[in-house]
């Protein structure tokens, strides 16, 4: 593919007068910046701070009622139908289904909302391979897995603006001896992990010994000071890894965190390593919406959007859910003989009338991380700076930002098109309060600011910005939380009502949401 720039490259003398036009802070005529809040209703998760509603409004019924459509609920009505089982209804308060892995679209074209990439999976993870067996997206060929190659993530993959230019990968690059021994040593512990302590993807799949636990007892940080990791450089990337995985520093989560987001896939390569392979990517234009779309098609007589849960009770004749439909702007009552909480932990716990111990104490233990996302539909491309062309993923070395996709980098439509972005920021909580209060011109302003730091003429060539937000994007696996005995009785939980939700494993991924969804389907008692 032509890298974006090389359709319009301008002149050296136009280059420098626009990024002195920039920095005078003169964007010329252009015509106002358009965009808004897209994705997520914020009220409707709000619904439960308040008195429910009187129970009332229309009265249905399904053997199985899921609660929560994200990547968990559609997995686990994917097993359930598969299973013969086909009275079953899954309710969720958004108009679409996907929950965090949604797509949207932007200037005709389709982009991400939240996550936008699944590693190619494992042996471990069984049921996702099954699954993309099913898409069409892999299939098996003498006794080996073949994937697609339209969705396997196309070359150039990823580049770090470091020092002033672009280089190739995230990882800045090993120029002091201090830090290329720092690198192999890391290299080093992670491989010592993965021998002899075992990590899996999905995390269920792994032994849980004595060493995980003195893993999850301390923080990543910490881990890394003990082992001499101090290089500023390192120290960065791992930062930049357990923002992007686990919306939180390495201070914030465990060493059992940090060393699994390594040791459950190929470890960590040190550069110069020949024996490195760059692992694997599926990403879609919309991103992993493109899963979600895919699994609700065949569910979609049996989704209900627009249902915001309110209260879950067992009742004389079953379990009893009070919902608010959305469109009707009225409540609505549902009986099922069983239920699936495919909700985040803390939202469980609220909708339960009688939540049982252990999900009040994970309940507790659980954080989360709010996050923002950014689709920029650009009037035009943007200018070279030197060094690597555009890649798919891109990284300002030294920031906290998370960097931008490019969304049409998987597109195979040929024709030129205008630019689309999808930048990502995992915040601290403490700015929670801040992103639901804080107008659209106020975080659109953060966003390009941070992408005028690696693109100076961004600003001016911008024509909308439609921003998502995430209040509890996803759980964070600080010290204590995925060994904690709350989370593995919830994930043993069987009978009339289950857990299934990527929180279930302490932190989200595709795979821990939809194993998770999968196997809480085998568990339900009706
Ligand atoms: C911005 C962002 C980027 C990410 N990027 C990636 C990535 O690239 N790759 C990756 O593998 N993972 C990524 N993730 C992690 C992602 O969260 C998981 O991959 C997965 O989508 C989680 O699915 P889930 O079903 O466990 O949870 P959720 O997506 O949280 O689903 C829960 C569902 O419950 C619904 N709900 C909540 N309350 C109620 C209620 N009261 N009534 C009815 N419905 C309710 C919600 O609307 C939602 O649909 C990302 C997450 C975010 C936020």
């Amino acid at each position: 593919m032509l890298p974006l720039t090389a359709l319009f490259p301008p002149s050296p003398a136009r280059r420098a007068l626009l990024i002195s036009l920039l920095a005078s802070g003169c964007s010329g005529d252009a015509p106002a910046l358009q965009g808004g809040w897209v994705g997520t209703h914020p009220e409707r998760g709000h619904r439960l701070r308040g008195e429910p509603p009187r129970a009332d409004g229309p009265f249905r019924k399904a053997s199985v009622v899921i609660v929560g459509g994200g990547i968990a609920g559609l997995a686990c009505a994917r097993a359930l139908t598969r299973r013969g089982m086909d009275d079953i209804a899954l309710l969720d308060l958004e108009d679409a289904v996907g929950g965090n892995s949604r797509g949207h679209t932007l200037g005709g074209a389709p982009c991400p909302l939240g996550a936008h990439y699944l590693p190619v999976p494992g042996d471990q993870a069984r049921e996702v391979s099954e699954l993309l067996h099913d898409l069409g997206v892999a299939r098996s060929h003498l006794g080996r897995t073949e994937w697609a190659e339209r969705h396997l993530c196309h070359s150039p993959q990823e580049r770090l603006f470091i020092d002033g230019a672009w280089q190739e990968g995230l990882l800045p690059p090993a120029e002091t001896p201090a830090l290329r021994a720092q690198y192999r040593r890391f290299a080093a512990l992670v491989a010592e992990a993965q021998r002899d302590a075992g990590f899996a993807m999905p995390t269920r799949r792994a032994p849980w010994t004595a060493a995980h636990q003195a893993l999850d007892s301390q923080n990543f940080a910490a881990w890394l000071d003990r082992a001499g990791l101090t290089d500023e450089r390192l120290r960065w990337y791992l930062d930049y890894c357990c923002r992007d995985d686990f919306g939180a520093s390495a201070a914030g989560v465990s060493a059992w965190a940090g060393l699994h987001y390594f040791a459950s896939r190929h470890g960590f390569h040190a550069p110069g390593d020949d024996t490195a392979e760059r692992e694997p990517v599926l990403t879609w234009p919309q991103g992993n919406g493109w899963l979600s779309e895919r699994i609700a098609e065949p569910l979609r007589q049996r989704i209900h959007h627009g249902r915001s849960v309110l209260r879950v009770s067992e009742g004389k004749h079953g379990i009893e859910l009070l919902t608010w439909d959305e469109t009707a702007a009225a409540p609505e009552r549902w009986q099922a003989q069983a239920v699936v909480m495919a909700t985040p932990v803390f939202i469980s716990a609220r909708l339960l009338a009688t939540p049982p111990d252990a999900l009040r104490q994970a309940a507790a233990r659980l954080s989360y991380a709010p996050w923002l996302t950014a689709n920029l539909l650009l009037r035009e491309p943007l200018l070279h700076r030197p060094g690597m062309p555009p890649a798919w993923d891109s990284v300002r070395y030294g920031t906290t930002a998370l960097g931008y996709v490019d969304a049409r980098h998987q597109s195979l439509d040929p024709g030129p098109k205008p630019p689309l972005l999808t930048a990502y920021f995992a915040l601290p909580a403490a700015q929670r309060g801040e992103l639901l209060r804080q107008s659209w011109q106020h975080w659109a302003k953060f966003v390009t600011d941070e992408l005028a730091q690696t693109h100076p003429d961004l600003p001016a060539k911008l024509e909308r910005i439609d921003l998502c937000r995430f209040g509890h994007a996803m759980s964070i696996p600080a010290p204590g939380v995925r060994g904690s005995d709350a989370l593995a009785a919830l994930n043993a939980a069987a009978g009339r009502i289950v857990y299934a939700h990527a929180d279930l494993a302490g932190y989200s991924v595709f795979e821990e949401a939809y194993t998770a969804g999968a196997l809480a389907a085998a568990r339900l008692r009706l």
